[in-house]
């Protein structure tokens, strides 16, 4: 009989709405229906609650950003068979300016009530870190109601948990774990970027960084790490928000200097200020009225979501190689806050992504962003040695003759200088060859021009292909041509330049008239006088002479200077 007057009675209050089963001595019980009531007019009191007809909805929910003051509903039954203490929790409590609870038996008799001020002086007392606690005593079958009107400056989110005791202590502990190690690796990230940037002075990463930080500010609010951790309640915590206007403002900077999009694109330019616009009126406007700018926060930043990623694809269309990273790492971002935003505005339910989706999204896009910031590093590095590469091979071609491919004289009185110094410091020899073709007027008188550079181009080949690593052969004038010989004494030099007269005299062309063609050479050999000569300008006067005198005494023959 009594159990059927219990089913009876179970019946009859599920009717009048949702209700809470407490079944055994540990419990922990997150997921529940409970009413809710919008109270537009706010005059709404307890007295009147009996006319109010409550909506039913989950334990978890968003009520939009226009709703301040709102009444919930919850009915608890105790099933077991002994008394139980129930620990009603409201996450992000600190978000409230005020809440109150009642508790009303079956017969709609008040028995206690509690009005918790988080906006107020003892928010410290009356919080539990970021969440209000109130307590209920069920005895064994009783039922019980507890309204609770609460009311918020902006963005009306509530998160009503029902915890046994040992549950409550463990909740406490590891609630906001997860808010504390994502703010923990973006600031860590952020630190990190600022310090590259101190060191490189490259402001993208000083723009990442800022970003990451507002970003991070606004998530240790939201999340309630900053009054869970440091019990700061009230209006000026609140501030906080200030970070998620402020954060477009430095993704704006940050991708219009990495991506150069000022000298680049002048379009994209000009949208990526209006977010900065709208970003900078919307942190202005709160300075004013911090209420009003929260109610257009999320306007404002989906004008800004969807104008990063119009730019991006833009970029991406035109080809611009390193947008991909941002487009993949700003898709992420714009669909999990477009599915967290949902849910600000009450248009999604509330799950772990829903509510943490801001977070979720930013974390994955600072990741990209890092290797965004790192790759676009590698890609400079490797277009500053592509023009060190071009830098040698411009320096290349103004050192050597484009005919003979040997040096020029430009280089060659350059680097003879270097030669004679290492010479000096090293006490070696050093001497020099002056290689003059014979009768080379009368090569190109009979054979045309052409076939004189043929012949200067094979005499040059021959030359190269005789010379030791360390010779510089250096073509010094027309048909004239300077070897110098490191480490050679004159009478090794002498001998070597008479090896090369004969090399060149059984070097044998084939002349345009299908002849064989020989020719030959005079070289004249000079050796410097590396302990007190200051350059080699004597020595090359010396080799001069000694050259002159083998020309005058027949040609096809060296001559040699002391
Ligand atoms: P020698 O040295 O035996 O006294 O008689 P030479 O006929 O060689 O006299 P000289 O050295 O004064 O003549 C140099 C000639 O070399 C003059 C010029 O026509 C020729 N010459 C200079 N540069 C080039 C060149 O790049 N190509 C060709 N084909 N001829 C050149
Ligand atoms: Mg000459
Ligand atoms: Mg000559």
């Amino acid at each position: 009989m009594r159990l059927l007057i219990l089913l009876l009675s179970l019946f009859s209050l599920s009717l009048a709405g949702p209700i809470v089963n407490i079944e055994s001595d540990r419990f922990s019980i997150t997921n529940f229906e409970l009413g809710y009531f919008v109270d537009s007019s706010d005059e709404i009191k307890f007295e009147d609650i009996k006319s109010i007809k409550f909506e039913k909805g989950p334990n978890q929910d968003s009520l939009g950003v226009k709703v301040k003051s709102a009444w919930i509903k919850i009915k608890l039954f105790n099933s077991t068979k002994q008394k139980q203490t129930l620990f009603l929790h409201q996450d992000l409590a600190y978000k409230f300016t005020s809440l109150e609870y009642f508790e009303v038996d079956s017969s709609d008799k008040l028995l206690n009530t509690q009005i918790i001020v988080p906006y107020g002086p003892l928010a410290k007392e009356q919080l539990n870190g970021a969440d209000a606690i109130f307590t209920i005593l069920l005895n064994p079958n009783e039922y019980k109601t507890i309204y609770i009107h609460q009311k918020t400056p902006a963005y009306h989110i509530y998160n009503f948990l029902i915890y046994s005791q040992k549950e409550s202590v463990r909740y406490l502990i590891y609630e906001k774990v997860d808010a504390v190690l994502i703010s923990g690796l973006l600031v860590a990230l952020a630190l990190y970027n600022f310090l590259i940037f101190l060191s490189s002075r490259y402001r993208e990463y000083l723009y990442y960084s800022l970003y990451l930080l507002s970003s991070t500010l606004w998530i240790f609010y939201v999340y309630g790490s900053l009054a869970h951790y440091f019990q700061i309640y009230g209006d000026y915590p609140a501030r906080f928000n200030f970070g998620i206007m402020l954060a477009p403002v430095f993704l704006a900077l940050f991708i219009q200097t990495i991506f150069k999009i000022e000298e680049k694109y002048k379009f994209e330019h000009k949208l990526l200020f209006s977010i900065i616009g709208v970003s900078l009126a919307n942190f202005l406007y709160g300075l004013l009225d911090f209420t009003s700018a929260l109610e257009i926060l999320s306007l404002s930043l989906s004008y800004a979501l969807i104008i990063f990623m119009w730019i991006s694809i833009s970029l991406y269309l035109k080809g611009d190689k390193l947008i991909k990273i941002f487009l993949i790492a700003h898709t992420f971002y714009l669909s999990f806050s477009v599915y967290a935003l949902l849910y600000y505005i009450g248009f999604v339910s509330s799950n772990y992504i829903s509510s943490h989706g801001t977070s979720i999204g930013l974390i994955i896009e600072a990741l990209l962003l890092s290797y965004l910031v790192a790759y676009k590093f590698k890609l400079m590095e490797e277009e500053k040695e592509e023009q060190k590469l071009k830098q040698i091979e411009l320096k290349l071609l103004a050192s050597t003759d484009p005919m003979t491919k040997l040096y020029n004289r430009r280089y060659f009185t350059e680097i003879s200088q270097e030669v004679l110094y290492i010479s000096k410091r090293e006490s070696k020899d050093l001497s020099i060859l002056m290689i003059d073709i014979d009768r080379f007027k009368r090569v190109n008188d009979t054979f045309g021009h052409q076939f004189g550079d043929e012949v200067l181009i094979n005499l040059s080949r021959l030359l190269l292909d005789s010379q030791r690593k360390s010779d510089i052969v250096c073509r010094y004038g027309g048909e004239e041509f300077v070897i110098l010989l490191p480490n050679t004494a004159l009478q090794d030099a002498t001998n070597l330049a008479e090896k090369l007269r004969k090399a060149v005299e059984s070097l044998t062309l084939i002349s345009p008239k299908n002849e064989d063609f020989n020719f030959t050479v005079s070289i004249g050999v000079a050796q410097i006088d590396v302990e007190n000569e200051q350059n080699i300008e004597l020595a090359l006067k010396r080799a001069d002479d000694a050259l002159y005198e083998a020309k005058n005494s027949g040609r096809n023959r060296v001559s040699t200077k002391e």
